[in-house]
């Protein structure tokens, strides 16, 4: 079973039964802990001991620093949910995705280029490509902003590097790149294309596609990231980022992952992935019942779509809201709902209006219980003042 548990901020008392009235409810960060269940579920199968002696060297025995039998078991999760094609692919291991994302920048943009590369992503887009972009300055890349304010020069000689989230956080839409032409580099962040979250249509098969294990075992914590590489060249540059950067993803998360993985293929993924998705389902039904009667707020439209990996049509099931205030006095829409007890993400991070506030759904199954419960009351109250 499961350890002793530390109460949240939300409960007190021996055994975190005591609710304290005047906490928030935070549906802020993106940590996916609604799949803890399923690993307590297979706490001795997915446990991992590691001898002392056991990987101290900096190197694999081939001298490479990536385990291949890791390699091998991405390799079959693509092939079994079908989300990307890995044929001919090169593969490269990060700290995370979020080493991956900017080494793939660096590896777009060119060395001494007469003008830096222009880094670009569609609005509503993940905060951390420009806060990444800016921070590490370049001579070789600069932030541009959103993707379609650059649609009539992409066929220019300007050189663009585009970041794709498919599906998108904060939205949770299946994106396409806005950009295109013979410049135009794209960079696919398909941290979310898993059967837990979305529709799996049809494989990915970008030039850079970015995986991570953060959102399809929930081990953010390990920080393990993958890419997927078509271009050789594309594939030395992000490689030699990742020599000098870190010298490779820690062999022990590596040895992890390799178990959590193996795990996670039994069966060709069915539990994981029904477990997965069935809760995001659940909890999405659950929020379109809170808000079905509401005009003053609305949440996305995801239309239900064909799931090769499910073999058949799935309802949307997508890792976060994007909620709407739709009154124009409830412009600043963090405060309504943080004066109703909730803490959100703002839209304006994701360079959207303030009308909007991303809450996130893949959070603990006590968390999610508590943000509907507020929410209920939040639109409850809506019905009182008619
Ligand atoms: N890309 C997207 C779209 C994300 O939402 C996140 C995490 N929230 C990441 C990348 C980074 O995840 P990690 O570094 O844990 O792989």
């Amino acid at each position: 079973g499961k350890p002793v548990c530390e109460c949240n901020s939300c409960y007190g008392g021996p055994d975190c039964s005591e609710f304290s009235s005047g906490c928030l409810a935070d549906a802020d960060s993106g940590n996916p802990l609604f799949l803890e269940p399923f690993w307590i579920a297979h706490a001795a199968d997915s446990a991992v001991v590691v001898a002392g002696w056991h990987r101290m060297s900096y190197i694999f025995d081939d001298g490479s620093s990536i385990s291949k039998e890791l390699e091998r078991h991405i390799r079959q999760l693509h092939a079994v949910t079908r989300n990307a094609v890995t044929e001919g692919r090169f593969i490269l291991f990060g700290t995370g995705s979020t080493q991956l994302l900017i080494a793939a920048v660096h590896a777009l943009s060119q060395d001494d280029s007469p003008s830096p590369a222009r880094v670009v992503a569609s609005i509503p887009f993940y905060p951390v490509y420009e806060m990444q972009t800016n921070f590490f300055r370049s001579m070789d890349f600069k932030f541009q902003g959103d993707a379609s304010d650059w649609k009539n020069t992409s066929g220019s000689s300007l050189n663009f590097i585009e970041f794709v989230t498919s599906p998108n956080n904060p939205d949770g839409q299946l994106k396409e790149p806005v950009l295109q032409g013979p410049f135009v580099k794209t960079i696919h962040d398909h941290a979310y294309y898993w059967p837990h979250f979305t529709a799996i249509p049809a494989p990915a098969n970008g030039d850079v596609m970015i995986f991570t294990m953060s959102k399809i075992t929930g081990h953010a914590g390990s920080r393990f990231g993958w890419a997927l590489i078509k271009d050789e060249g594309v594939y030395t540059r992000m490689s030699r980022y990742l020599s000098l950067n870190t010298m490779g993803v820690s062999r022990d998360t590596q040895l992890r992952a390799l178990k959590l993985f193996k795990v996670a293929l039994e069966g060709e993924g069915k539990e994981i992935f029904e477990f997965g998705y069935k809760t995001m389902r659940n909890r999405w039904e659950k929020l379109s019942k809170t808000f079905s009667g509401s005009t003053r707020f609305s949440i996305q439209k995801i239309a239900p779509r064909y799931c090769t990996y499910f073999e058949k049509i799935v309802g949307p099931s997508p890792a976060y809201a994007w909620l709407k205030c739709e009154r124009e006095e409830d412009k600043d829409c963090y405060a309504v709902l943080k004066a109703a007890g909730i803490i959100s993400r703002d839209g304006v991070l994701f360079k959207a209006e303030d009308h909007y506030v991303r809450l996130s759904l893949i959070k603990s199954q006590d968390d999610f219980d508590f943000l509907l419960n507020r929410l209920n009351a939040l639109v409850s109250e809506e019905g009182a003042k008619i």
